[in-house]
C-alpha cells in the first residue's frame, strides 16, 4: 500500500510538526531525524527445489536513549528502506510515549510469505537471523511479530540466536525476542495485546468524549492478529461489527457480524471473502460504513487524500502503523473526526512484549489477570497524557502524543549530552 507514498517523509513530517511546536533543541532534533543504525543484509536460503534464493532483509536501529531498541520484523513484498525507518521511528516515539524503557527498531524480509512452504519459511527465518548475528540482543535490540510474521517466527529466531552460545549461556538469551509461543517463554494475553490495549486506550477515550462503546458500530480494515483481537475485545464490550476489508477482499452485514465467528473463518480460509454470514461489498462501500469507529488495522497509508472523504465515523482508532497519510489526516480533523494515533493506540503490543522480557529476565510467570491490569495501567496513564497534552497546547492528537514522546527523549539527552 505505501508503493505511492514514501513512509519515511511521512513520518519525517509528524516529527516536525511535533518538533516545531515544542521548539525542540536542534542537537536533539538532528539526531532523532535519522535512525543510528539501518542494517541491510542480503542472504541466501535453499529453497525446496534445491536453489538457493538471494533475499534482502532490513534492520533499522532507530533510537536507543529509552533502553534496547525494540521492534518487530515484518515479511511483505512491499518492505523497503524507507518504509522500515519510518516504522522504528514510530517504535521510538512509542516506547517514550509509554515510559517503557525501550528504544525504537524494526525490521523485515522483502517476500510474501504465502509464496512459500513452512520449510522454506523456517530457513529464510533462521537465515535472517544468523544474518543479523550480534546486530540483535537479550539487552541490545530485541525483535518481536509483525506483519507475516508470528509467534512461531519469534520461536525458529529465539532458538537460532541460542544457536550461537555456549549452552551454558543460552537459557538467559531466551528474552531476544518477544512474542514467542507460551511454552517458549511468552507472555500470557501477548497475542491479543495490541488489539486489547487499543480498546483500553479508546475506554478511556470514549469517557473524555462522552461517548458510549456499548450499542456503538464499527468497522475494521485488516483481520489479522490486530484486527481480530480488537475487533473481538470491542464487540465484548457491546458494539457491533459492520464491515471488514482484508487483502481478500471486502464483506458486510448491517445486522453485525460476529467478530469470533469471522475469526475462526479467517483462521481456516486465509482471509474475509466467502464468509457466508455477510455479503462481499466494494473497497469505496467499505470505507463509506456508516458506523461511529472506523479501525484501520492493516498496512500504511490505506486512508489517503482519495478516500478520505468516504469515511462517515466520528473516531479512526489507529491499529495499524501509519494508517493515515498527513493530508488525510488534515481533512479529517478539519470536519471533526477524531484520529486516535497509532503511537498511542497500538501500543499495547509492545507494552506487552515489555512485560514477556521482563518476565523471561526474572524466569516469571505472570498470570494473564496481571498481564491485562498493568497494560490496562499504562494505556490508561499514556491516553490520559495525551488528553492533557492536547488541552494544554491545544493541538491534534498525533501531534501531543508525539510532543510528549520527544519531549522526554529531549530531556534524556539534555542530562546525558553526547560522548565524545
Ligand atoms: P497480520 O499479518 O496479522 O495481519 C495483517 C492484516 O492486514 C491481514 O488481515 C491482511 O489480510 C491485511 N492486509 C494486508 N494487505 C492488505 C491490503 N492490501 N488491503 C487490505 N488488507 C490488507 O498483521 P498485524 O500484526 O495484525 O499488523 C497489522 C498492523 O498493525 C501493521 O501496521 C502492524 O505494523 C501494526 N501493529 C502490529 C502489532 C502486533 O503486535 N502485531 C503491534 C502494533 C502495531
Amino acid at each position: 500500500m505505501s508503493a505511492r507514498f514514501n513512509l519515511f517523509e511521512m513520518a519525517s513530517t509528524q516529527f516536525a510538526q511535533a518538533a516545531d511546536l515544542i521548539n525542540l533543541d536542534p542537537m536533539v532534533r538532528t539526531i532523532l531525524s535519522e535512525p543510528q543504525n539501518e542494517i541491510i543484509v542480503n542472504f541466501p536460503v535453499v529453497m525446496d527445489n534445491g536453489t538457493h534464493r538471494l533475499f534482502k532483509g532490513y534492520r533499522i536501529q532507530h533510537n536507543s536513549t529509552h533502553g534496547p531498541y525494540k521492534g518487530g520484523i515484518r515479511y511483505h513484498e512491499s518492505v523497503n528502506l524507507a518504509e522500515v525507518k519510518a516504522l522504528a521511528s514510530w517504535m521510538t516515539w512509542k516506547s517514550a510515549l509509554m515510559g517503557i524503557p525501550f528504544g525504537g527498531a524494526k525490521g523485515g524480509v522483502t517476500l510474501n510469505p504465502r509464496d512459500f512452504s513452512v520449510n522454506e519459511l523456517q530457513r529464510i527465518t533462521r537465515r535472517f537471523t544468523y544474518a543479523l548475528g550480534n546486530n540483535i540482543g537479550p539487552e541490545y535490540d530485541i525483535p518481536a511479530p509483525d506483519v507475516g510474521t508470528g509467534a512461531r517466527e519469534m520461536v525458529w529466531m529465539m532458538d537460532t540466536y541460542m544457536q550461537m552460545f555456549n549452552a551454558s549461556d543460552r537459557n538467559a538469551t531466551r528474552r531476544v525476542v518477544t512474542g514467542k509461543t507460551i511454552i517458549n517463554g511468552g507472555s500470557l494475553g501477548r497475542d491479543k495485546a495490541t488489539g486489547q490495549g487499543l480498546v483500553f486506550c479508546f475506554d478511556v477515550w470514549s469517557k473524555h468524549a462522552g461517548f458510549d462503546i456499548k450499542g456503538s458500530t464499527f468497522f475494521v480494515q485488516g483481520f489479522g492478529n490486530v484486527g481480530s483481537h480488537a475487533a473481538r475485545i470491542m464487540q465484548s464490550r457491546g458494539a457491533r461489527l459492520l464491515s471488514v476489508n482484508d487483502h481478500t477482499g471486502s464483506i458486510a452485514n448491517l445486522d453485525g457480524i460476529d467478530a469470533d465467528d469471522l475469526a475462526a473463518y479467517v483462521a481456516q480460509k486465509g482471509g474475509v471473502k466467502g464468509y457466508p454470514r455477510a455479503k462481499e461489498i466494494a473497497l469505496t462501500e467499505f470505507f463509506h460504513t456508516k458506523a461511529d469507529i472506523f479501525i484501520p488495522a492493516a498496512l500504511e497509508c490505506s486512508l489517503h487524500e482519495d478516500n478520505e472523504s468516504l469515511i462517515r465515523a466520528k473516531f479512526v482508532i489507529e491499529g495499524a502503523n501509519g494508517p493515515t497519510t498527513p493530508e488525510a489526516e488534515e481533512r479529517l480533523a478539519a470536519r471533526g473526526v477524531t484520529v486516535i494515533p497509532d503511537i498511542l493506540a497500538n501500543s499495547g503490543g509492545v507494552t506487552v512484549s515489555y512485560f514477556e522480557w521482563v518476565q523471561n529476565k526474572n524466569s516469571e510467570i505472570w498470570e494473564l489477570e496481571k498481564v491485562d491490569e498493568e497494560l490496562d495501567r499504562l494505556m490508561k496513564r499514556a491516553t490520559q497524557c495525551v488528553l492533557d497534552e492536547m488541552d494544554a497546547r491545544k493541538c491534534q492528537p498525533r501531534t501531543a502524543a508525539m510532543t510528549l514522546a520527544v519531549g522526554r527523549l529531549e530531556k534524556i539527552y539534555k542530562e546525558r549530552g553526547i560522548f565524545p
